[in-house]
């Protein structure tokens, strides 16, 4: 983009323009009629109302909203022909009466060519290609008409008007360059000189237009910094801010001629590319270009002496002129936001392309989101208890698992909604839920005689974190729970809870400890260094997921997993739990293996309570 336009301004000129030619017109063609030159006058008259008629077409046809670029450029040069073509007028109706030899006209007619002038310079000071042709052309005449009066005070006259147009110059100048300075701060984001937002989405709504026209396609992509934030909150802003300039500095020659950069705030850049014809080229295209912004991001930056490494999550969404109908700038923007954080969920670094599916599973998040947030006063929320059996086959414990059973959507997993619920806070409040409501079972079961060695509950890394929690347990805890009840619960926690802050974590791990409640490390060999966890963490039992039990007997690989975990478990001291025990091969190996507990629909399936209380009692019976 090189100059801007200002077509909003001058289209509101168009008007005044008129009012100020048709109005005082009559004037002169009165004059005419009484100096004897009314043809002429007429004729000119009537040149005055035509162009006028002209220029109220060209008023009502401006749209800024639907006009494509094209478009736009088009009417802006129609518009600039017009203003031309007026002043012309009032040149030639100066030319016409100092023609005359009656000095009252020549008076008239020297004061309209510097009121035409005025007018010029104050109506057309926005784009320099019309006020400086249009002002020359209408003061030149007239310094030239007082020189050849011949007579001293003529020249006077001619230096004056000189002057005048100078001032003319000076002053349409100063409010141009005034208003670009103006236009470049509201259009530019300051610490990087791009485009900003606002701007952005003006220049994305023309350019739909024109791809809707030309049936072209373009794309957009979406450019967010990983982990710009801690840069920020660890090196200061002042570093955060020489890191954007850089990045900045870096990305805009790659796109030179390939399309348009602006900063929508914070680490977040979009481009949008020219227009090309074919759908697969655009494709193709936007790839390679987020492809080569990612990897000259990811070079080293030296700012103030820190060595930083940063890379970056792209979101690709394709813009096709054809289906462009419906979709406003706001919404394809939004596309490539959710592709930008499909990236970001596929683990940073990478460039992802937007596509329904996954603006399904946004949607289906969202749903869940909003009904989720009712699910606990709507009594929605349930427990189920899968049982825990021993080498001999007597139920021992059972593990806690939530169930959501909504109207709507009907039963929603777990590994559905918890994941929600951590992103949202909620698991805070349904954590809380949960706990309640286990707590309770446990001590009814208690009262009744099904009496459980271990109670295993759930507790998710955001539940664990919260400065409540302790607090809560504990209170819960010494309401609803004897001392001798609390030694049978067992908190299941996955290795994700310990990455966050491993100091804080053990605290509160042996604070609960003294409770009486027991750990147990969920879903163990999952996750990555699992063995130093294990010997820093106060663990008092180990679960091995179900992956590694469910190709036990085919894949040798996981039975060595299995063997060693169970021979680490051995040397750390805390008994192994093996879950998704599926099939009596599986178990009698793990029985071999020295697994302790076991946990799997080859026992039972998680029951609703009092599926599990007729469970426990046939159970009880069997083993008598
Ligand atoms: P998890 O803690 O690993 O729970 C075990 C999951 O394995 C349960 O799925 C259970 O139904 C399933 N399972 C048990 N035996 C077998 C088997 O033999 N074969 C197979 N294929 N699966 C088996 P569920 O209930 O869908 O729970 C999924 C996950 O949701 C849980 O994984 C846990 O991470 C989370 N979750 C469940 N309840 C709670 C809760 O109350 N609080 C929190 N924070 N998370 C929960
Ligand atoms: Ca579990
Ligand atoms: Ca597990």
């Amino acid at each position: 983009m090189d100059q801007p336009r200002f077509h909003s301004f001058l289209h509101k000129q168009i008007p005044v323009m008129m009012v100020l030619s048709i109005l005082p017109g009559l004037g002169y063609v009165f004059l005419g009629y009484m100096h004897d030159i009314h043809v002429p006058a007429l004729i000119w008259y009537a040149l005055v109302c035509l162009l006028s008629v002209h220029g109220w077409r060209l008023y009502r046809h401006f749209k800024p909203q639907s006009m494509s670029q094209r478009a736009l450029d088009e009417w802006y040069r129609g518009l600039e022909w017009f203003f031309y073509a007026f002043f012309a007028l009032w040149l030639v109706i100066f030319l016409i009466y100092v023609w005359e030899d009656a000095y009252k006209l020549h008076y008239i007619a020297v004061f309209t060519e510097i009121g035409a002038s005025v007018v010029a310079a104050t109506l057309l000071y926005p784009d320099r290609r019309l006020f400086r042709p249009v002002l020359l052309a209408l003061m030149l005449p007239l310094a030239i008409y007082f020189a050849l009066i011949g007579q001293w005070y003529g020249y006077i006259l001619s230096a004056f008007a000189a002057t005048l147009t100078w001032v003319l110059f000076y002053a349409a100048g100063s409010s141009h360059r005034l208003l670009i300075r103006t236009h470049h701060q509201a259009s530019h984001d300051q610490l990087t000189g791009l485009y900003n937002r606002h701007f952005f989405i003006d220049h994305m709504q023309r350019q739909l237009n024109s791809l809707r026209e030309s049936r072209g396609c373009s794309f957009l992509l979406l450019i967010d910094l990983d982990h710009f934030k801690t840069v920020n909150d660890s090196l200061g802003h002042d570093v955060g801010d020489r890191l954007l300039e850089e990045v900045t500095a870096r990305l805009q020659p790659l796109l030179r001629g390939q399309g348009l950069m602006a900063r929508l705030g914070g680490d977040e850049f979009i481009i949008i590319g020219d227009e090309m014809q074919s759908p697969d080229r655009c494709q193709e295209r936007s790839r390679t270009l987020a492809e080569r912004l990612l990897a000259v991001l990811k070079e080293t930056y030296v700012i103030n002496d820190h060595h930083i490494y940063i890379s970056a999550s792209i979101g690709i969404s394709l813009i096709h002129g054809d289906r462009a109908n419906g979709d406003s700038a706001n919404s394809l923007i939004r596309e490539a936001d959710i592709a930008m954080y499909e990236a970001k969920a596929g683990g940073r670094d990478g460039v992802f392309l937007f596509n329904e599916e996954m603006s399904r599973r946004v949607e289906s998040h969202l749903e869940i989101e909003r009904l989720l947030h009712f699910a606990l006063e709507k009594d929605e929320i349930s427990l189920q208890f899968q049982p825990q059996l021993d080498a001999g086959r007597r139920v021992i414990g059972a593990e806690t698992l939530v169930r959501w059973n909504n109207d709507k959507l009907g039963m929603v997993p777990p590994d559905q909604f918890i994941p929600i619920a951590e992103q949202t806070g909620l698991i805070v409040e349904l954590g809380n839920h949960i706990l309640r409501q286990a707590f309770d079972t446990l001590r009814d079961w208690h009262e009744r005689g099904i009496v459980l060695e271990q109670f295993s509950i759930n507790i998710s890394m955001r539940q664990f974190t919260h400065h409540s929690f302790l607090d809560t347990v504990e209170d819960l805890c010494t309401r609803q729970l004897t001392p001798e009840l609390r030694r049978r619960l067992v908190f299941e926690v996955t290795e994700s809870v310990v990455a966050e802050d491993i100091q804080r974590v053990i605290a509160g791990m042996r604070r609960l400890q003294q409770l009486g409640i027991r750990f147990s490390m969920d879903d163990f060999g999952t996750g990555y260094s699992s063995l130093s966890y294990l010997k820093q963490l106060p663990i008092d039992e180990v679960k091995i997921d179900r992956a590694f039990v469910r190709r036990l007997d085919t894949d040798s690989g996981d039975q060595a997993m299995v063997t060693t975990i169970l021979n680490i478990a051995e040397i750390f001291g805390p008994p192994v739990v093996a879950e998704g025990v599926e099939s009596e091969a599986q178990f009698n190996m793990l029985v071999e293996l020295g697994c302790r507990i076991f946990q799997g629909y080859h026992f039972s399936r998680p029951l609703p309570k009092s599926d599990f209380e007729a469970f426990f009692q046939a159970n009880l019976q069997q083993n008598q």
